[in-house]
């Protein structure tokens, strides 16, 4: 492959813009291991780059794209070879270094970790950053020793990607699962994804007092801003918030009181620069507790042409669950059927 279709993001006097390219090796950053490119995913963070809307873009120009899998092509690496399946979240990709909008990439082989056995590339794109964060939540809730039999667990954003497989992980584990959404008409889907209630979130979106009524023992929070700190306030004593999300703003306008008084604890969760031992549990977790027909059921496939419309869609909240984006050159759409296809299938397209 000589030329690679790319999507760049560049920044000058014209503006900022996101539009596609056909690139070269030249374009390729440094790095011991190059990967050909077969799936992408859309996350919110994505919407943020390709539009400009937050400064997630730290050079330019940039491919962006934030997770990635594909197959070794080259390696100066001893852990991998050519014919590797592998996967990349997070790690600054499509931030600092250019990332997954593009048939090929040359990466650090740290950030590599192999695929693992039980999901295809797709699956494990179709979890991405969003996925992976979703587990990581559940883990330190685990973690702080929160578990189904303290009460219900709180998730917010409920019907984005996140919240979308917190909640498929969270049911699997016995958790009873009270999802706060925005999209009433969504219930259906999220029920079907395990939760047990559907909690509009206008009852968490307003400013609300230090202590309210106690009743989540935990809590996964996407959101932010006074949902977050609505949220911490109805925790039961000793209970535990993952926060990792800011959809519905930055701040957080609580007091101590449900720390100093109940005990609350408040758990920060941050995916990208997660330590390698971490990232490799929450795979392997993943691969265990996260059930793959619930992935598919939430899980829409869309081709390369459809990233920068679906990167609009996402911040103005209107894609449910996840994404999987096809990137070879050339693909035509893949069809939702597809997304679960074993290794064997994309891996020779
Ligand atoms: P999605 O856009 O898929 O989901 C976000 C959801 O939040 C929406 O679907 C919507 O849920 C809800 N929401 C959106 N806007 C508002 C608002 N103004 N007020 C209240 N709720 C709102 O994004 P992701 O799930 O991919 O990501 C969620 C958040 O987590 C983002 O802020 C993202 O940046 C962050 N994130 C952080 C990571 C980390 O490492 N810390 C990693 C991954 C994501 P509904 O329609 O159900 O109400």
């Amino acid at each position: 492959m000589n030329g690679f279709r790319a999507l760049l993001v560049e920044k000058d006097e014209s503006g900022y813009r996101a539009s596609e390219k056909t690139l070269d090796d030249s374009a390729l950053m440094e790095g011991d291991v190059t990967v050909r490119v077969t799936h992408s995913t859309v996350n919110y963070k994505d919407g943020l780059a390709i539009t400009g809307k937050a400064p997630v873009v730290r050079k330019f120009p940039m491919i962006p794209g934030i997770d990635l899998a594909g197959v070794v092509e080259t390696s100066d690496s001893p852990d991998y070879k050519p014919g590797d399946a592998v996967i990349v979240t997070g790690c600054g990709l499509g931030e600092v270094h250019n990332g997954a909008y593009a048939g090929k990439a040359r990466l650090k082989s740290e950030w590599l970790v192999p695929l693992p056995k039980a999901l295809s590339a797709a699956h494990a794109m179709a979890i991405g950053t969003a996925g992976f964060t979703a587990m990581q939540c559940v883990i330190a809730l685990e973690r702080h020793g929160r578990k189904p039999a303290d009460g219900p667990v709180v998730v917010t954003g409920a019907a984005g990607g996140v919240g979308s497989v917190a909640i498929a992980i969270l049911a699997k584990l016995g958790w009873h699962v009270i999802a706060s959404t925005g999209r009433p008409t969504e219930a259906d889907y999220l029920k079907d994804l395990g939760a047990a209630e559907i909690l509009d979130r206008a009852e968490l979106a307003g400013p609300g007092k230090s202590l309210a009524k106690e009743r989540f023992a935990a809590g996964v929070d996407t959101v932010g801003s006074t949902t977050l700190a609505n949220v911490l306030s109805m925790t039961k004593w000793g209970g535990a918030v993952a926060a990792c999300g800011l959809a519905g703003g930055m701040d957080l306008p609580t007091s101590v009181a449900p720390f100093i008084l109940r005990n609350v604890a408040l758990l920060g969760v941050d995916s990208v620069g997660c330590p390698r031992e971490l990232r490799l549990e929450i795979w392997r977790r993943l691969a265990l507790d996260l059930d793959m027909a619930k992935l598919d059921a939430m899980t829409t496939a869309i081709g390369f042409d459809q990233i920068i419309p679906t990167a609009q869609a996402i911040l103005e909240g209107k894609v449910k669950g996840r994404v999987v984006v096809t990137i070879d050159w050339g693909a035509a759409n893949l069809n939702l059927a597809e997304v679960g296809a074993p290794r064997e299938a994309w891996s020779t397209r």
